[in-house]
Formats: C-alpha cells, structure tokens, sequence
C-alpha cells in the first residue's frame, strides 16, 4: 500500500497530511459559519424584539391598530419575518405566512413563557422568544426569521470547500512530487554511482554536480571513506603480493634443493649440502613467517598484556651486551652512551625487538672498521632511543620507503632480510603512542630515533588509564597494520 521509493513514500505522507489538514478546515470553516450566521441573525431578532415591544406600549389592547403598525413598520411577510405578540395563549397579533413559504405562521408553536430570552429553530424559522412584563401583565413576543438563505450560502460555501480543495491538493501533490524528485536527483545519481562501484575501478568517486549543501557533505564523506578503503585495498593488494612473492623465492630453492637431492644417486657430500641449504632456506622462511604473524597479531591481542613498565637504558645496555659479539666479528665497535633510567609503559619484548631490530640493521649495513651508538634520554614528556651508525646510510626516496613492508633498498648492498623489520618496528612504536624516524646520508651513516611517551608516574598509580591508552593504541596498530 505503501510506495517504497523516497520520492513516493514522502509524496504520499504529504498528502496524506494536506488530506487531513483541508478535512479539517472545511469541517471548521462550516462550523464556524454555521454559528456566526445564526448568532448574528439572534442578536439581530433580540433587537427587533424589543422594538415590537416599544413600538406597541399603549396598543396592547387594541389589537385592529396594533397590526397595521406593526405591518407598516416591520412588513414581516415581505421581508420573510415572522412577529407574534401574546399573553399566556392568547395571541394579540400574528403575522402571515411570508412570500417565499418557508414557513407556515399559523404552524410556529406556542412556547410557555420563559424566563430567559431563547433562539431555537423550528423548521426553516429560527425564532426569538422573550418575556415582557408591565403593570398589565406577562407578554411574550416572538420574532423569527428565514434561515433558508443561510443555510444555502452555508451548503454553498460547502460544497465550493470540497470541490476546491481536492484540487488544491492534487495541484499540490504534483508540485511536491516535481519538487521533490528534482531536490532527489543527486541522491538516485550517487546511488547509480554506488552501485556501479568496484574493486577494478577503485578511482570512480560519487558525482557531488548540484546537489543540495547536506546531501553534497554526504557524498564528500562517501567519497572520503571510499578513498580510504581504496588505500587500503590497495595496500592489502601490495601487501598479499609482496608476501606470496617472498614466500615462493625460498619454497622454490627448497624444493630445487630437495629434488636435486632425490632424483638420481648422488654423492653424500652433495646431498647434504643440498639438505643444508634447503634448511637454511626453511630457516628463513619461517622468520618470515613469524614476521608476518607479529605484524598481524599486533592489534588483536597485544594491547592487553602490554602493561609493564620498562628502563629503555636498562633495555639497551642488556641488548648491546647480547648482540656485541656479532658487532666484534664484523670488527665494528659498538657502545652505549651511559644514562639515567628512562620509564616508558609497555611490553618489554616487544621493546627489546624494536632494539634489537634496530642494532642489528646498524650493524648489518656499517662496513668493518665502523662504529654503531645507542642512546636512551627523555626530553618534556617523550622518552626516545637513537641508533646511529656510521655505515653505506641512504638517500631521502629510500628514507621514505624503508619502513613499508618487503621494502628494501637494493639486494646488491648485500641485504639478506625480507624487508620486515622496519614495518615491525613502525608497527611496535605506534601501538606504544610512539613514532619513528630517520637521518640518513649515502656513505656517511644513518641514525634511526624512536619516541615513546614518558612513563611520568609508576604504573601501580593508574593502572586503568595505561590500560586504556595501550589498548587504543594498539587498536590504532591494528588499522597501520592492516593498511
Ligand atoms: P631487512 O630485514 O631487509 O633489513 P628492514 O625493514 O629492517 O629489512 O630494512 C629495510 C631496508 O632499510 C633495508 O633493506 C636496508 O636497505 C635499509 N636499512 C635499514 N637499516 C639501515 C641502516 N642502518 N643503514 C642503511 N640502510 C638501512
């Protein structure tokens, strides 16, 4: 019954509501003229009433005189009035029936006395009734009138209302239905475009031509989001490929390995070094793996355990001890500027991988004979920790680019990894409210600094807020790492 499109169902309601608005007003217009003719018909016999009685003091008991006064004064029968003088039953004058019938005079009936002026109506007569008193008695005289003409002009007024006012709503409707569809316009076009919207064509944007100030701040939000999942889908494009090629590179070494190692008889040696470097791959592969599960599961779950508080120089200091020997066989000298402790609230793992992530790149890219530098500090309310080596560094597009993930520079610089530490730092430092950033310059060396929120008050005072605050910021993790 309803219509279902927008244009439709709002016609339909607007009519709905002019139906019921015209309904009303005939209902009162008709009322209200019902009761203002007759009011103005009452007040207008109650004078004449008290003319008649003016008019016939004295002449009371001479009814053959009375009449043609009263006749020659009022001429009741022409006008279409009616005037009747009497005292108890008795009737002194009466005048006739008037031109047009629409009453009989002789039929009006006689009313007791009342004690209070009264209009009724009596056919097409409405009659005025009232009582005068002299030192002759009780009189009452009635005065009516037609009420035919009025209750024509009512009918009239009427049936003009039902006619025009159906029309006025049809007139309406139509208006409405135009005006409507044209202010809706926009709308069914950006839901054309809507709908026509895909994957394979992720730069189409929803037309904003001429619409209406509200319905455009829709569609520039429309569009908005959907740049925003066109980044993302873009990025989970990349990201997928990116994954399945390095995960092919080491799957087809193993398997070149392996089948080298059991298609014809070969010496020992040689199938052990095939099983050797099919391990290796293996190893790698599932560092890759792990890599990728680290950085998928850092908005999940991670936020909820990441409450403790951490020394950042504690930190350092015990990661250089670790990772000291690989610097002292690559004959780099590394050292770790002494510091105060520097509180930070987090997952102490996950700050260590971050270090030692850091130092292992530092190492990793400054030739024999350099030298690798960490420092802890703290300066207003951010604690940071700064790598710098005196290594091959990188120009400003590769520094734009190295913490996207499987990014690398070049594979001739003799780099092994699978470009994923980086994009897991990034990932660690923003689900702790931190940041990361880069100084770099080709052949002089880079310095990699992390900023993390100081840790102003022990974690015991308010446990609730840095829960809060670390789960945000690894739901935050979660949208860059899914990005
Ligand atoms: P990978 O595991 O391949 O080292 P990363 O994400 O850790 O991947 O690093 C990405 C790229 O950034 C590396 O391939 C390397 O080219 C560059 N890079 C990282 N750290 C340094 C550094 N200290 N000096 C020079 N280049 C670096």
């Amino acid at each position: 019954m309803i219509p279902r499109s927008v244009t439709s169902r709002l016609v339909f309601f607007y009519c709905l509501l002019l139906v019921a608005l015209g309904g009303t007003f005939l209902f009162f217009t008709v009322l209200s003229f019902e009761t203002y003719t007759r009011q103005a018909i009452t007040d207008n016999l109650a004078a004449r009433t008290d003319e008649v009685w003016n008019l016939s003091q004295g002449l009371l008991d001479q009814p053959d005189k009375l009449a043609p006064l009263i006749t020659r004064r009022f001429a009741p029968e022409v006008q279409e009035r009616f005037i009747r003088i009497r005292q108890g039953e008795t009737v002194l004058y009466r005048s006739g029936d008037p031109a047009s019938h629409d009453f009989h005079a002789a039929d009006v009936p006689l009313s007791a006395s009342p004690l209070h002026p009264r209009a009724s109506l009596h056919g097409n007569l409405l009659l005025y009734t009232r009582s005068f008193t002299n030192e002759d008695g009780t009189y009452v005289i009635d005065s009516g009138q037609s009420f035919v003409f009025a209750r024509t002009v009512q009918r009239r007024l009427a049936t003009s209302l039902a006619i025009g006012l159906p029309i006025l709503l049809l007139a309406a409707a139509i208006a409405g239905y135009i005006l409507m569809r044209r202010a809706l316009t926009p709308v069914e076009v950006m839901i054309n475009a809507a709908e026509s919207y895909t994957f394979h064509d992720p730069h189409n944007r929803l037309p904003l031509v001429g619409a209406e100030p509200r319905i455009e701040a829709l569609g520039l939000a429309l569009n908005r989001m959907l740049d925003r999942l066109d980044q993302a889908y873009t990025h989970v494009n990349r990201f997928s490929a990116d994954a399945a090629h390095e995960l092919r590179t080491p799957l087809t070494i193993i398997r070149g390995e392996l089948e080298l190692a059991t298609n014809q008889p070969r010496p020992r040696a040689e199938i052990e070094r095939a099983i050797s470097n099919a391990l290796e791959e293996m190893t790698r592969l599932s560092g890759i793996v792990d890599s990728l599960l680290t950085l998928s599961r850092m908005g999940s779950s991670w936020g909820k355990h990441a409450h403790a508080s951490v020394d950042l120089s504690e930190l350092a200091r015990e990661t250089i001890e670790q990772i000291s020997l690989l610097a002292e066989e690559k004959q780099i000298a590394i050292s770790v500027t002494p510091a105060p402790p520097v509180m930070v609230a987090g997952d102490r793992d996950r700050l260590k991988q971050v270090m030692v992530n850091l130092i292992d790149n530092a190492i990793k890219y400054t030739p024999a004979g350099g030298s690798v530098t960490v420092q802890t500090g703290a300066g207003g309310d951010t604690a940071f920790v700064a790598v710098e080596d005196t290594g091959i560094g990188m120009g400003p597009e590769q520094q734009d680019r190295i913490f996207d993930r499987f990014y690398r520079v070049s594979t001739d610089r003799g780099e092994e990894g699978a470009g994923l530490g980086l994009a897991i730092v990034k990932a660690i430092c923003q689900a702790h409210g931190g940041s990361i950033s880069v100084r770099s310059a080709p052949k002089r060396g880079s310095c990699f600094r992390v900023e993390l929120p100081l840790q102003a008050a022990p974690l015991a005072g308010a446990p609730d807020a840095l829960e809060n605050r670390i789960a945000a910021a690894g739901a935050a993790a979660a949208t860059q790492v899914q990005n």
